[in-house]
C-alpha cells in the first residue's frame, strides 16, 4: 500500500541565497502535523502559486520547465523570486521519499505567507498518482465553456493574472462541476471573443493531417510542460508542430484532440458538447508510453 502523502517544508527564507549555508533549505515534516498557519494568505485568500510535477519511476519530469514556470508565476504575483536550487533539491527529495510506484507526483506551493509578515510560505508534498487508465484509453467528454475574458486579457489586464499558475483554482473546479452537470468529464475554455484556450488543468492539443497544433502563448493560458514534451516527440515522429489561433469550428474539424497535462498525460477527447470525436487510440497510446518513459 503506498505510503501517506509526504510533506517537505521549505524554510520561509525562500529568496535566493537567503538561507544560511549550514542550515538546510527544507526539512521533512509529518503531514499529520499542523504546519500551515490559519492566517496564511495562501489559505485565507488563495494568494500564492503552485506546480504539479509528474514523477515517473522516482524521477521528476520536466523539472526545469516547471521551475521556470514557478518563477514566472511568482514574478506575476510580485512574490519574492523562489530559490530554485532549494526547490529543485526539495522536489527531488520528496520524489525519492515516495514509496516506489511507477507514477507519482510532487506538488509545490508558495504563498504570500502569514498576513503582515512579508515572509512567504513554501512547501511541497508527494503522493502516488491516481489511476488514469480510463481517461487515457476510453477518453474524455468535454464541453466548451465561456471563460468570460477576451483572448488578449494577458496584455489588457495583467492584474487578472491570466497565465499564472495561482492557487485560486476554485473557478477551475466549478467549471468541472458544470461539465459534470452537462454529462461530461472536463472543460475546454473559450474566450469571450470566441478563441479556444485551455482546460481547467490541462493544455489543448489537436491533430489535423500531419500537424499537431495548440492554441499557443499570449492568450492568458499556461505554457504547458506536457504539450512541450509532446511536441518534441511528435517532431521526432515526423509531424509538424505549431501554434494556431483556434476557433471552436477549427477544433471540431480536427482529426483528433487531447487535453494534456502532468500526471494524467494525454487524455483523448471523445466528445465535444455531446458531438462524438474520433479517438486515435494508437497515437494516444504511443504518446502516453513515451511521456511515461521521460526521465528528466
Ligand atoms: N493549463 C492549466 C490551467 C493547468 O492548470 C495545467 C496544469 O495543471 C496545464 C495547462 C497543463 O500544464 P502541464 O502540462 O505543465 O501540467
Amino acid at each position: 500500500v503506498p505510503r501517506e502523502i509526504l510533506t517537505v517544508l521549505i524554510r520561509p527564507s525562500l529568496e535566493a541565497g537567503a538561507h544560511a549555508v549550514d542550515a538546510p533549505a527544507f526539512r521533512f515534516v509529518d503531514p499529520a502535523d499542523a504546519v500551515l498557519s490559519a492566517l496564511d494568505l495562501g489559505a485565507t485568500r488563495g494568494d500564492g502559486i503552485f506546480e504539479t510535477i509528474s514523477v515517473a519511476g522516482g524521477s521528476p519530469q520536466a523539472l526545469e520547465h516547471h521551475l521556470t514556470r514557478f518563477a514566472r508565476s511568482a514574478a506575476m504575483l510580485d512574490l519574492p523570486a523562489p530559490d530554485l536550487d532549494a526547490w529543485r533539491d526539495a522536489i527531488r527529495a520528496t520524489a525519492e521519499a515516495i514509496d516506489p510506484v511507477p507514477e507519482a507526483f510532487v506538488k509545490t506551493v508558495l504563498t504570500r505567507g502569514i498576513e503582515g509578515s512579508g515572509i512567504p510560505t513554501g512547501w511541497c508534498y508527494g503522493a502516488p498518482s491516481p489511476d488514469f487508465t480510463h481517461e487515457r484509453t476510453v477518453g474524455i467528454r468535454v464541453v466548451l465553456l465561456d471563460r468570460g475574458v477576451r483572448h488578449d486579457v494577458e496584455r489588457t489586464s495583467p492584474w487578472l493574472l491570466a497565465g499564472a499558475k495561482t492557487l485560486s483554482y476554485a473557478v477551475n473546479r466549478a467549471a468541472v462541476r458544470e461539465a459534470q452537470r452537462r454529462d461530461a468529464d472536463d472543460v475546454v475554455f473559450v474566450s469571450s471573443d470566441g478563441i479556444v484556450l485551455e482546460g481547467p488543468t490541462s493544455t489543448l492539443v489537436y491533430r489535423r493531417g500531419d500537424a499537431l497544433l495548440t492554441p499557443g502563448v499570449g492568450l492568458g493560458i499556461l505554457d504547458g510542460t506536457t504539450q512541450a514534451n509532446l511536441f518534441r516527440w511528435a517532431a521526432r515522429e515526423g509531424l509538424t508542430t505549431g501554434f494556431e489561433l483556434t476557433t471552436p469550428e477549427i477544433l471540431r474539424a480536427a482529426d483528433a484532440a487531447w487535453l494534456v497535462s502532468s500526471v494524467r498525460y494525454a487524455a483523448p477527447i471523445r466528445a465535444i458538447d455531446g458531438e462524438p470525436m474520433t479517438v486515435d487510440a494508437a497515437f494516444t497510446a504511443a504518446a502516453n508510453a513515451w511521456l511515461l518513459e521521460l526521465r528528466d
